[in-house]
């Protein structure tokens, strides 16, 4: 049974200490909604440079899984949440006997796992309508013999750790997924069918200690190499009937994992319309990050009053908004390995454009360092806009 510290607790008024665990971009957002709602904030993260603990009140300078800091940050916050997915879970289960923590070690360990996290979307299905796409787990060479013909072509994804692409390769035979397998050093994996897609949502969902839940607008994505370009809300191309399946689906899932924070589940559309999950973050998610300037709770916010058990905020959408991940590529001019300030102050001439920048001072080429969302009366006034930022910044749009 889990010694989680009682949710039935009273709301964490501010001032109050919140902490969050790792020091990235997440955090620094995190940091700034808690802040601005009064908060202070203790941020958990081994870099002494690093974009919360530029912000936070303190930095708690040790590792994730450093006994004296997890107890520092329990000494001093009423709850703790994290910004990164793999937080160690033996970490929140340690800070859970002292202080309350959301998400908990459970839906976090779920979330990392591409295993349990794909036994979990099938255990839900009944409930969620929802399957995630035919898969198998490759852990030996007996295993690669046994791969079922209609399993490829398909994608070989790492168990643990896989981020913006990283960790998969595509197969399209048993020979393939033999040599992928031991280019990966024989690391657990799991295959799975490569399936037709029409495009890619993202559902951001927020739970609350008292079981209430919320939904956002349904997030249309487009990547490119693997990394995040846009998030466009409302998604261009999902329909009325595939947002409510989704919506159903994210507040069964998060219901289900008795979820406490800010989920983001992202599906797959395929190309005769049906709805297929493919895996959950438990945290503000980067497709989320229109939610600052287009609706009334941005994500952080959201994540800052389900630790404080405050209730929910409004997720109702304002304006239309486009955001495109402002990566360190745009640093740098073709080929040039010299890097240059972009020309920001051509971008916040142009309408309805929000820069956030998290004050990472080393840009690299798939680095992310910021983002743009433009919001507009229109979607096609925000696309405009956002295909002039891009021709500033040298994106191809
Ligand atoms: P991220 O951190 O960016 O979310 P990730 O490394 O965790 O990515 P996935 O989201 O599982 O990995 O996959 C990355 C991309 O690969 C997906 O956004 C999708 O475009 C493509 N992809 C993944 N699985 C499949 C599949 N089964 N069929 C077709 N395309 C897929
Ligand atoms: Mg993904």
């Amino acid at each position: 049974m889990s010694k989680d510290f009682s949710p039935l607790l009273p709301a964490a008024n501010p001032p109050a200490w919140l902490g969050v665990m790792g020091g990235g971009q997440l955090g620094r957002m995190f940091a700034q909604a808690a802040q601005s709602m009064g908060y202070q904030v203790a941020v958990l993260e081994p870099a002494d440079e690093c974009p919360a603990g530029q912000v936070a009140q303190r930095l708690v300078n040790a590792g994730y899984s450093d006994a004296a800091g997890l107890d520092a940050l329990a000494a001093q916050c009423l709850a703790v949440t994290t910004e990164f997915e793999n937080v160690p879970a033996d970490s929140l289960s340690r800070l859970a006997e002292r202080v309350f923590v959301a998400p908990n070690a459970h839906g976090v360990s779920v979330a990392q796992d591409r295993i349990a996290e794909k036994k979990f979307f099938v255990d839900c299905a009944p409930r969620s309508g929802v399957m995630p796409a035919p898969h198998k787990v490759i852990a030996s060479q007996q295993d690669i013999d046994d791969i079922a013909d209609d399993l490829l072509p398909g994608i070989l994804k790492t168990v643990r750790m896989g981020y913006d692409g990283k960790g998969q390769v595509r197969v399209k035979s048993r020979e393939d997924v033999r040599a992928a397998f031991e280019s990966m050093d024989k690391v657990t994996c799991l295959l799975e069918k490569m399936l037709p897609l029409a495009y890619e949502v993202s559902v951001l969902t927020a739970r609350g200690a008292d079981g209430a839940s919320v939904v956002y607008p349904i997030a249309e994505n487009v990547h490119r190499d693997g990394i995040l370009f846009t998030t466009t809300v409302p998604g261009p191309n999902v329909s009325d009937a595939s947002a409510k399946v989704a919506q159903q689906a994210a507040q069964a899932i998060v219901a289900e994992l008795g979820y406490v924070g800010v989920l983001c589940i992202e599906f797959f559309v395929l190309t005769d319309g049906s709805l297929v999950v493919n895996e959950m973050a438990p945290r503000p998610h980067n497709s989320g990050h229109y939610t600052m300037d287009a609706c009334v709770t941005s994500q952080f916010a959201q994540q800052v009053r389900a630790m404080a058990r405050l209730p929910l905020g409004d997720v109702r959408q304002h304006s239309p908004a486009v955001m495109l991940n402002i990566l360190g590529d745009v640093w740098f001019e073709g080929d040039s390995d010299t890097a240059r300030e972009p020309a920001w102050d051509r971008i916040l001439a142009l309408p309805g454009a929000c820069l956030h920048l998290y004050g990472k001072d080393d840009p690299r080429r798939a680095r992310k360092m910021g983002h743009l969302t433009i919001v507009a009366p229109t979607l096609d006034e925000a696309q405009r806009q956002l295909n002039a930022a891009c021709a500033i910044l040298g994106i191809e749009p």
